[in-house]
């Protein structure tokens, strides 16, 4: 073969094997976009849940300064309490126009029996992070939680903006007891603790009437149900909800009689595992 034949044969070969730019990004949008859509479907630790009357848990994710001093009240009034996921590298400053509250706010909680769960420290798009990334920002957002909370390390975790995709999820799931995320429904039978439905709770997208009939199908068909919200002040966000409307839920379950519990301690519970961790 001479050189000049060489040369062509590399050049062919190299022209027939690349992908010319625009084509390899849509084949990575293309496989990010599969890889998202399955991690929602696969369950990567699926569990039977078997429940004769229905638990329930309010969560908040980031969390605002709001939920700590409007919800949090009204749920120990009614003698429930909530988990609120933590990342530390809000604290203090403005998400989506609302304050999230400081280290010292999260310890009280703590201190009056609510979980702090796990959110990640830089509220990280994990689908778009590195493995390395995600877990030394996992160290940093653990052991400040560890802190808050009496050397207790969270079981419990939440995706941020509810993103995942088959490696994170891969990654994760080995960290906590639950993952969840925000994949609207109940969780029963076959339940996915890698990635927990959950209910938002959003006077934006519901009523009293709506949360009524979804507490009827609960007691109906028992399972899990996982409310979630972010801000809870007069004039919320789209994405929170007001007082009124929060203290109104919380009636409403606890006229029913329905077992309210923390995540980490509805996961103790279902699974007859610890919810606490030493870290
Ligand atoms: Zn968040």
């Amino acid at each position: 073969m001479s050189d000049t034949t060489k040369t062509y044969s590399a050049r062919e070969n190299r022209s027939s094997t690349e992908i010319p730019g625009g084509a390899r990004e849509f084949a990575r949008e293309f496989v990010g976009k599969f890889s998202r859509r399955l991690s929602r479907m696969v369950p990567f630790r699926p569990f039977n849940l078997k429940l004769e009357r229905p638990l329930v848990s309010f969560t908040f994710d980031d969390f605002a300064c709001s939920a700590a001093r409007d919800a949090a009240p009204a749920l120990e009034d009614a003698g429930m309490r909530g988990t609120f996921y933590y990342a530390g590298g809000l604290a203090g400053l403005l998400e989506n126009g609302q304050e999230i509250a400081r280290p010292d706010v999260a310890a009280d909680l703590f201190s009056r029996g609510h979980e702090i769960g796990a959110h990640t420290h830089g509220h990280l798009d994990v689908h778009r992070t590195s493995n390395r990334a995600i877990l030394e920002d996992m160290e940093i957002n653990k052991r400040q939680i560890a802190e808050l909370t009496d050397g207790r390390a969270p079981t419990s975790f939440a995706y941020p903006f509810g993103r995942l995709d088959l490696r994170s999820k891969f990654l994760l799931r080995q960290e906590f007891g639950s993952l969840r995320g925000i994949k609207t429904g109940v969780n029963s039978g076959i339940i996915d603790l890698a990635h927990l439905k959950a209910q938002e709770l959003y006077d934006s997208s519901s009523t009293i009437e709506s949360m009524n009939r979804l507490l009827d199908r609960v007691e109906k068909r028992p399972g899990w149900l996982i409310f979630y919200t972010h801000d809870v002040k007069r004039d919320p966000s789209t994405s929170g909800c007001s007082p009124a409307y929060f203290s109104a839920v919380v009636d409403l379950v606890r006229r029913r009689g329905l077992t309210v519990e923390t995540v980490a301690d509805a996961y103790a519970r279902i699974t007859g595992q610890a919810s606490v961790a030493a870290a």
